[in-house]
């Protein structure tokens, strides 16, 4: 048994032994037969799980590179950034850094990025890129896509729609081709419930014939250097090859699980986790209707002693989370994604009410 405490945080979630197993699967080269054969038994079961026809690049770092690729890749004119919480605005900071012309809308945390104010922002015709959060990871919460995505299919056809699906893709369903993401980006240890260190990304045709017409984009996150490995099905540098075979895992989980019942069980252990939330006499962080399937954010207004639970709960083999940056103490979120079900959820949120006679 692991001497870590179980992890309830949103990210990096908690990974089986079956997939930990997996990872001490001997070296394969990265340009060999074997290794095609890997991810040919990959790429189509993502797209398949992101319902798109779109490219599915798998990367070898964080996220936070999926950032940086999708604007090199994109921005020509500006980019035009929805804000709702730290990691939205870590992007906008990523875009200022690259120096692109950028803008952000600024929306109260625990709210959803609504239609209307990215109307205004766009109709300016300032920017050819709109950048946004799907499930904001320090809120718990999570912005209507389609919404987001009639807006830009009937008004503003040419701008490219970049989405961070961090702690979203492979716990919510949606469905890239419908929607009309060009560009959809996740890291590997929050729903995926793989170790953190690797990324998954999905590009429209549209985005690459840009790409192809922008210049300094650097090499390491170029797409076309991409696109050039893709139908060798291998990957520009050498990949993170345990990775690949944790992935492949993952997705015969999945695959035994099957997508609906996926998405039934992340939006039922949400259900669960705001029951209990509202029984304990606390209230939900996030505004109604903009509530996460994959982590729940729970504002602390019974002044509950949030250091003592962590405290008692890592004794019993727990790590809690206690609030992302300035909501530390005054609202706290619990993750039930990836490869956390439903017992597992009821085990810790019993353990949780154990704490509680106690501090
Ligand atoms: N975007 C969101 C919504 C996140 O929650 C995180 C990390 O928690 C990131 C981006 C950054 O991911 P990474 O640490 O893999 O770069």
């Amino acid at each position: 048994m692991s001497s870590f405490p179980k992890l309830f945080i949103p990210g990096p979630t908690h990974v089986s032994q079956d997939v930990l197993d997996a990872f001490s699967t001997p070296q394969i080269g990265h340009r060999t037969p074997e290794i095609s054969e890997l991810i040919n038994s990959i790429t189509p079961r993502v797209q398949n799980l992101l319902y798109t026809q779109n490219h599915v690049y798998l990367v070898s770092h964080a996220a936070t590179g999926l950032w940086e690729m999708g604007l090199r890749n994109s921005v020509k004119k500006g980019v035009l950034h929805a804000v709702n919480g730290a990691f939205s605005s870590k992007w906008a900071t990523v875009s200022k850094t690259c120096g692109y012309h950028t803008q952000s809308i600024d929306f109260d945390w625990g709210c959803g990025v609504t239609v209307d104010a990215v109307d205004v922002a766009l109709s300016t015709g300032e920017f050819d890129v709109f950048a946004m959060v799907h499930n904001e990871t320090s809120t718990g919460v999570k912005s209507d896509l389609d919404a987001i995505s009639n807006l830009l299919k009937t008004k503003y056809p040419n701008v490219l729609w970049l989405v961070d699906a961090v702690s979203s893709m492979a716990g919510i369903k949606i469905e890239v081709d419908k929607l009309g993401i060009d560009f959809i980006l996740a890291s590997t240890q929050k729903a995926w419930g793989l170790p953190a260190g690797f990324a998954i990304c999905a590009i429209s045709d549209r985005m690459l014939e840009k790409s192809a017409s922008l210049e300094n984009k650097g090499y390491f996150l170029d797409v076309l250097q991409y696109e050039k490995s893709y139908g060798k099905s291998q990957t520009p540098s050498t990949p993170s090859i345990p990775h690949l075979f944790g992935l492949q895992k993952v997705l015969n989980i999945i695959d035994e699980e099957g997508l609906e019942n996926r998405w039934k069980r992340h939006k039922d252990c949400a259900e669960y986790t705001q029951n209990w939330v509202l029984a304990h006499g606390q209230s939900l962080y996030p505004e109604m209707d903009c509530r996460s399937e994959t982590l729940t954010c729970i504002q602390n207004d019974q002044a509950w002693d949030i250091n003592k639970i962590n405290d008692a709960l890592l004794s019993r083999g727990f790590r809690m989370d206690r609030g992302y940056g300035d909501l530390r103490g005054k609202a706290f979120r619990v993750a039930h994604m990836g490869n956390v079900y439903m017992k597992d959820l009821v085990d810790y949120l019993n353990e949780f009410d154990e704490v509680l006679k106690h501090v």
